[in-house]
């Protein structure tokens, strides 16, 4: 059974960047529902037991008639317990250690690399994400994809390290038509040190 994780704050605790009522139907409805969704697809499917990196990254080997639904509800779930895993109410603004040299050497700077990203979010037209990912040998990616893709299931053999969502679920309450403002205050809750957390993983699998 796939599950949400559970979230180490309250629905609350990014305010006022996240307000409460998105944090309540994006996590409790949104989620919830790719989460219920998948578990229907794979057991339908006869998959339950695979992991969820293989099952999206093996999308041609599904049954044709199940393959959407684990595409789309698989990346639902998948990239939800990472973009919400990465949000802090105490969040560390900068990585240290090799993430933060490998940003640097690639990227100039991290505000470079928020800029890229930030254009990335901005630029995918309708729902999507904007990623940040890795390969095995540590090198870093910045990529956008529509719906519920991600690195993973376009078969780009990189791991996501961050997810930035940019479907309307996910800002229009507060921020309505204004996604550059919605990924601006984002931004204050991005907690680095998962992502550096979740880069150390590559280097050391
Ligand atoms: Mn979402």
């Amino acid at each position: 059974m796939f599950q949400q994780i559970e979230l180490p704050y309250g629905f609350d605790a990014l305010e006022p960047y996240i307000d409460t009522a998105t944090m309540e139907t994006h996590y409790g409805k949104h989620h919830a529902a790719y989460t219920k969704n998948l578990n229907d697809a794979v057991a339908k499917a006869g998959l339950e037991d695979m992991e969820i990196e293989k099952l999206l990254g093996g999308l041609d080997q599904v049954e044709e008639g199940y393959r959407t639904a684990i595409r789309n509800n698989g990346g639902g779930f998948y990239n939800h317990n990472l973009y919400f895993e990465a949000l802090s109410p105490n969040a560390a603004h900068a990585p240290e250690g090799k993430l933060l040299e490998k940003i640097n050497a690639i990227y100039g700077s991290l505000e470079a690399l928020k800029a890229e990203l930030t254009e990335l979010s901005l630029g995918q037209f309708g729902s999507g994400w904007a990623w940040l990912s890795a390969d095995w040998a540590g090198n870093l990616f910045v990529s956008k994809s529509a719906n519920q893709d991600n690195p993973i299931s376009l078969g780009e053999e990189r791991i996501p390290l961050l997810a930035i969502d940019v479907w309307e679920h996910a800002y229009y309450l507060k921020y309505r038509n204004l996604r550059a403002d919605y990924v601006k205050a984002l931004w204050n809750v991005i907690d680095w040190k998962k992502v550096e957390e979740r880069f150390d993983a590559v280097l050391n699998p």
